[in-house]
């Protein structure tokens, strides 16, 4: 399966703020953003004027980056988008936020989305009782995510519910830490949606 291999720090640098793709390192002075402000690359640092292609472009990109999707997934969910009723780029941000990997970022029971979805991919969520180990699984209205009982006693899940105690999840979720459970008790709306992204852009660029 295709996935980014590069450093992430170059995709925050890329889109010129952070767009929090690690845990900790994020939150400290070792962040790139603010060491290095320029973009990565032999030409990083030279001015350019930024058409408006490039702007949807970058807002794109930007998108794809914080919830980790590539082109053609990422395609797939605009088109999908698309079908649905409502506004496209609603529609488009909605979909990705219901995904099991963000899902589980957000319940606090990962410190980014790139952590949240190593974890599912390793099989250590259930989601209504049943393992689930696909990040692009999209959960529904009153489903049930849980932590597999063998790794709640692992180290690793003990600084989660440490680090998870001092988070609050968004409105549509319901988050049991001590339990590790969480619970989708609404569908996302795009005001509890708090990625910087202009989502228009994007159906902009896609409609050329
Ligand atoms: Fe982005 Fe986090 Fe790296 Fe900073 S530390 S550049 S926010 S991934």
């Amino acid at each position: 399966m295709a996935r980014y291999r590069d450093s992430v720090c170059r995709q925050c640098r890329r889109e010129g703020q952070k767009l929090y793709l690690k845990s900790d390192r994020c939150y400290s002075d070792k962040c790139a953003i603010g060491r290095r402000e320029y973009a990565p690359g032999q030409h990083g640092q030279r001015r350019k004027k930024v058409s408006e292609y490039g702007l949807q472009l970058r807002e794109k990109q930007k998108t794809r980056r914080i919830y980790g999707v590539l082109e053609k997934q990422f395609r797939k969910y605009f088109a999908e988008a698309e079908r649905q009723k409502g506004i496209t780029g609603d529609n488009l941000l909605r979909l990705l936020e219901k995904r099991l990997d963000n899902v589980v970022f957000r319940l606090g029971f990962a410190g980014s989305r790139v952590e949240a979805r190593q974890l599912v991919l390793h099989g250590h969520f259930k989601v209504n009782g049943r393992k689930v180990n696909i990040p692009s699984f999209l959960v529904r209205l009153g489903d049930e995510i849980t932590v597999k009982d063998t790794s709640k006693s692992s180290v690793k899940f003990k600084e989660i519910a440490e680090a998870a105690a001092h988070k609050t999840p968004p409105a549509w979720l319901e988050a049991d830490v001590e339990n590790f459970t969480g619970k989708v008790i609404a569908l996302p709306q795009r005001e509890d949606i708090d990625v910087p992204v202009e989502d228009h852009l994007i159906v902009e660029l896609y409609s050329r």
